[in-house]
């Protein structure tokens, strides 16, 4: 597949890495300040089948109009853009390309996701087993709970009648056991790390993620570049797993 880098930061390398190795080709890496000298025409994409766009929330929607226009398809991995999603789906429409977009490519991530509903189905028939949710990231991580943390948090509840909200906890005082709690711990260079912990009268269960580095994301990333090659339309990563893994 010949593949074009936007944005060539911490994941445009990292996807660059991951396409390199699975015998890819990379035609194209834009980064500032070519952005300004319009790189994203079919010629300077130079014969990109593919770009995959990981640039900053100010940018996406605006470089994903561009590849439409192009004619390449595109994945997109930039988050904080999704206010200017209708814009960029009658840009992909009009030109009849492909987009992908997610805001966690991670299918590590995404299988963790599917095994951490399943737990909670289980949880919802063991009564008297209580659950809550850790989640531990470096120091420098901008926000708490991380988005991810948020989106395992309403799986949970969505599966389990008697936690009805999620609290960032435990504070202090007691933990009303309605409540399922969410710890964050920020500190060091802490992997990405989430766990879900079920925690019996006798024993207890605990189903973690942990993320190495962004090759995760990377190669998620990569497989959504050869899953959009070729169809039309505005699709997400759950389109994608739909597809491949139901
Ligand atoms: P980064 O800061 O390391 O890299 C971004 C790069 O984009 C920089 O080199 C910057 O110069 C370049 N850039 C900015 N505006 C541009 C433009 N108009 N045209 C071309 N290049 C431009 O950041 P990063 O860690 O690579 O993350 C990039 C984005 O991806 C962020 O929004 C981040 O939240 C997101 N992200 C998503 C996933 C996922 O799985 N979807 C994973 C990690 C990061």
């Amino acid at each position: 597949m010949k593949i074009a880098l936007v944005g060539y930061g911490r994941m445009g390398k990292a996807v660059e890495r991951v396409a390199l190795e699975a015998g890819h080709e990379v035609t194209a890496r834009i980064d500032l300040p070519d952005a300004g000298s319009a790189p994203l025409t079919a010629e300077g994409l130079n014969g990109a089948e593919v770009a995959v766009e990981f640039t900053a929330p100010t940018a996406a929607a605006d470089n994903l109009e561009a590849l439409a226009a192009a004619g390449v398809d595109a994945v997109c991995g930039t988050t904080g853009w999704y206010e200017e999603l209708d814009r960029v789906r009658k840009a992909v429409e009009s030109a009849a390309t492909g987009l992908i977009y997610a805001p966690n490519f991670s299918l590590g991530v995404h299988a963790f996701f599917r095994l951490a509903r399943a737990a909670a189905r289980l949880a919802e028939r063991l009564e008297d087993w209580d659950v809550h949710l850790l989640e531990a990231h470096h120091r420098h991580k901008a926000d708490h709970p991380s988005g991810t943390a948020r989106a395992l948090a309403q799986v949970l509840l969505e599966e389990i009648t008697r936690k009805r909200v999620w609290e960032l906890g435990p504070g202090s005082g007691p933990v009303d056991p309605a409540i399922l709690q969410v710890t964050a711990v920020r500190a060091g260079s802490i992997p990405g790390t989430h766990s879900v912990g079920l925690e019996g009268p006798d024993d207890r269960i605990e189903l973690r993620h942990e993320a190495r580095d962004r090759g995760g994301f990377a190669r998620g990333a990569l497989a959504a570049a050869e899953w959009i090659r070729g169809r039309k339309g505005v699709f997400t990563l759950d389109d994608m797993l739909a597809d491949r893994w139901s």
